[in-house]
């Protein structure tokens, strides 16, 4: 009864109780982050529960993503002593899954039948093509699998396509082909999900009006972006005895680029007959000066449906916002910030660090990794889990031992050239019977699988041979390019992000290089001084980092032989995967996009990265509608902070392997200046942006040799000597060794005790020496 019912709603402002105690009808609540939306919707299914209004059954609530629906479990777990397994809460797809499974007769399914995510449902379009001999210069696989989503996402069969000319045709056959290879081979894809869930509420009158008997409360969070299809799915499920309950905030609304509807709201009042409309006006999260931020910037978009947010609370810490000189500099700031944080008492799980573009994380993993401060990558994976950052590192690994069997199987067939399993398993027997590795079993394979799995290892051993000598940056370019992996991800239809982390990649190896040691040009100067911890104005005499970045490099006494700078990287990138990774239920900083982060909330936030054309994003900004969706995401980052928020801007970037100069973001002129407190840089401005004389040194590339990465600010100046190479060698020379003989220097790096030769010895292969050790003499 009500008596029982007051501790759940003591703590509820006036609109939030009226929301949360509604009377049976539909109810739309449009409010502004922060506001308990998702407080309210919670709080209603317990209290309809705990009033006897509904049975844990009666509920159906959706969320945005799995975790919200865990989350709202345990809370509804936490206030009533309830069952929530009969209840449904989950995601659009989740749901649509269990309803699938519920029901897989009569949706012709397989009890048992699998889920396709993107890079499958692709590859099944692939070989489908194939199979048909279809053109895909004129029809490529993406295009086809856009076409295909989007057909589902309007809700349409082929049947109920109407083909417009020729290309439309074919693309509408090829729609039916996959649908019967999917249905031969019991599998669904996402939009498959959703459209034969809603084909199944539709078209079957019992099972429909089951439903619409059972849920008699349907509450969805996040309802702004929903698109048409979960719109109507919604529309199916609501019988004339649900009440259906919708929280959104057109402010939020950030997934129009894949299809999502704002539109859904106001038809949601028309064709549901909204009888209740409720605004809620006042944050609980955050202090006034992240509110106050938010509002302003909001308030620049022009087509909003008009809400306000206040806050009782004080204006709390300002916004503190940080030029830095370099991408690395920045990440070096905001560690440093975490690290003090933390020692004022804040859980690491209460700090995030949220950018615009997945790529933007590896710079601030490699600084927190190097703090050694535990972090966790949330909806995605740390960069070097990342599937194509993996299938790269499998190529780089097999330039180096041809016999990395696992590395071989990762990327023989990607991408895709021909290989099937059953050659794969013809190769392995090979391989078993012969007693050697898979590479050096191809040339007993005969016929056609010889010939592709020959071609593959040919592939390899040309990049390997090209890449003598070649900076490391410049081999992870050419197997780039020549693996086909840039090709093949620039082609698929959600594949920018991928693109983007293995251009990531070649500047993690570029600043692995110059942070390492591996970056000094020939006179002994960084290459890169912006990225060097030294040059971060810290004390050069004292450690900078908790831990060693690595074990410095070994040498073999004897012959003075080095690691390669490769092998280096490899290790460094195997180790950061697997090392460090913060155990579940650890206390971890959490990384996330901002688009992952929408619904939740931390103490303090960090937004890097805040430049034109990364944030707003560069693909966004030519148009309107473009930039008001930059600016909604910029909204729903700022307001996921509750005590304390940092952004910050770099002046350089490192960009597929160059340094860029950047323009700090025009959402900086969006936010009120009385809110701000510029962090002035440690820095004088000597040196700063001055070319370094005499980059390039003996052209080893190693980093040095462009100008550009001379660029950034010494903070403290550091005296910097221009020794010169004491060594005297230089690509080209011929020279002798005890050990390996007479060979030729491809390319020497750094100075003093840590300069390095690369040098061919046409009986040893190429080496890696370090020159304090290894006596060479030029012959
Ligand atoms: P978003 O738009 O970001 O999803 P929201 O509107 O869903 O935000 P909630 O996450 O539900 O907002 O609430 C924000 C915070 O305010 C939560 O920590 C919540 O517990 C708290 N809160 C909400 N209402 C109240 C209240 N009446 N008293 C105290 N705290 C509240
Ligand atoms: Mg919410």
């Amino acid at each position: 009864g009500p008596a029982a019912s007051a501790p759940l709603l003591a703590n509820l402002n006036p609109e939030q109780l009226a929301a949360v105690t509604l009377p049976a009808g539909h109810a739309l609540i449009l409010a502004g982050a922060g506001s308990g939306k998702t407080r309210v919707l919670t709080t209603r299914i317990a209290w309809l529960l705990q009033t006897g209004q509904v049975s844990p059954g009666g509920i159906l609530a959706v969320t945005f993503t799995n975790k919200a629906a865990k989350e709202m479990q345990a809370r509804l777990q936490a206030m009533l002593p309830v069952n929530t397994r009969g209840m449904w809460i989950g995601t659009f797809h989740g749901l649509c899954n269990r309803l699938l499974r519920a029901h897989y007769k009569l949706v012709n399914l397989p009890q048992s039948f699998q889920i396709l995510d993107t890079q499958d449902m692709l590859s099944a379009i692939k070989r489908l093509m194939k199979e048909h001999k279809v053109d895909d210069e004129r029809f490529p696989a993406k295009q086809v699998q856009y076409f295909i989503s989007g057909a589902k996402e309007d809700g349409n069969r082929p049947t109920d396509i109407q083909p417009r000319g020729e290309d439309d045709r074919k693309k509408v056959e090829l729609y039916a082909l996959y649908e019967a290879q999917c249905q031969r081979e019991g599998v669904v894809d996402f939009g498959e999900l959703m459209l034969r869930s809603y084909e199944l509420l539709r078209d079957h009158a019992p099972v429909r009006e089951h439903y619409q008997q059972r849920f008699r409360h349907i509450l969805v969070d996040e309802f702004q972006d929903t698109n048409r299809l979960q719109y109507a799915w919604l529309k199916q499920l609501a019988g004339p005895n649900a009440s259906v309950l919708a929280v959104g905030d057109d402010d939020q609304s950030i997934y129009a680029f894949r299809g999502a509807n704002v539109g859904n709201m106001a038809d949601f009042v028309r064709e549901f007959d909204v009888k209740h409309q409720i605004k809620l006006e006042q944050n609980y999260r955050s202090f006034s000066n992240i509110l106050d931020s938010a509002n302003h910037l909001i308030s620049h978009n022009s087509r909003r449906l008009g809400k306000n947010l206040r806050t009782d609370q004080g204006p709390g810490e300002p916004v503190r916002v940080y030029e830095a000189t370099s991408d690395f500099a920045e990440a070096q700031w905001i560690v440093e910030e975490i690290r003090q944080l933390v020692r004022d008492g804040t859980d690491r799980k209460e700090i995030a660090c949220l950018y615009r573009s997945n790529a933007q994380s590896r710079v601030i993993e490699t600084a927190l990794f190097n703090a050694a401060v535990p972090y966790r990558v949330y909806g995605g994976l740390r960069f070097f889990e990342r599937a194509e950052i993996k299938h790269a590192l499998a190529y780089l690994r097999l330039l180096e031992n041809p016999s990395d069997d696992t590395s071989f199987l990762r990327v023989v067939n990607f991408p895709p050239r021909g290989i099937g399993a059953r050659s794969l398993e013809q190769l392995q027997d090979a391989a078993r019977e012969m007693g050697c590795s898979l590479h050096d079993a191809v040339s007993s394979i005969k016929g056609k699988a010889g010939t592709n799995l020959g071609a593959f290892v040919a592939l390899v051993d040309v990049v390997r041979e090209q890449s003598q000598g070649q900076p490391l940056r410049a081999i992870i370019e050419q197997v780039l390019d020549a693996s086909g992996l840039l090709i093949h991800y620039r082609a698929e239809r959600e594949g920018a992000d991928r693109v983007e982390n293995l251009e990531e990649l070649v500047n993690a190896a570029e600043s692995f290089v110059s942070i390492e040691g591996f970056g000094r040009d020939a006179n002994g100067m960084d290459a890169r001084p912006s990225q060097s911890p030294a040059s971060q104005g810290l004390d050069l005499s004292q450690p900078v980092l908790d831990q060693p970045l690595d074990e410095p490099p070994a040498f073999d006494a004897e012959t003075g032989e080095t690691q390669s700078p490769l092998v280096a990287f490899l290790t460094h990138a195997a180790l950061e995967a697997g090392d460090n990774q913060a155990q579940a239920g650890q206390d971890a900083v959490q990384l996330m996009t901002v688009h992952a982060s929408k619904g939740l909330e931390f103490d303090c936030v960090f937004i890097g990265g805040m430049e034109e054309g990364l944030f707003p994003h560069e693909n966004s900004m030519s148009d309107r509608d473009g930039l008001e969706e930059e600016r909604r995401l910029m909204y729903v980052a700022i307001t996921r902070a509750r005590k304390r928020l940092y952004l910050s801007h770099s002046q350089t970037r490192m960009l597929h392997g160059q340094t860029r100069y950047h323009v700090k973001s025009r959402f900086f002129e969006e936010l009120p200046e009385n809110t701000l407190k510029w962090i002035t840089p440690k820095q004088s401005a000597f040196g700063a942006y001055a070319p370094r004389a005499g980059a390039g040194g003996s052209g080893s590339g190693w980093g040095g040799g462009s100008g550009s990465f001379g660029m950034g600010a010494a903070p403290q100046p550091v005296v910097q000597q221009k020794a010169a190479p004491s060594h005297g060698l230089r690509a080209g020379l011929q020279v002798f060794h005890n050990k390996f003989g007479e060979g030729t220097v491809l390319s020497v790096e750094g100075a003093g005790e840590e300069a390095r030769a690369q040098v061919n010895f046409p009986r040893h292969g190429v080496k890696w020496l370090a020159l304090s050790v290894a006596k060479l003499t030029v012959v």
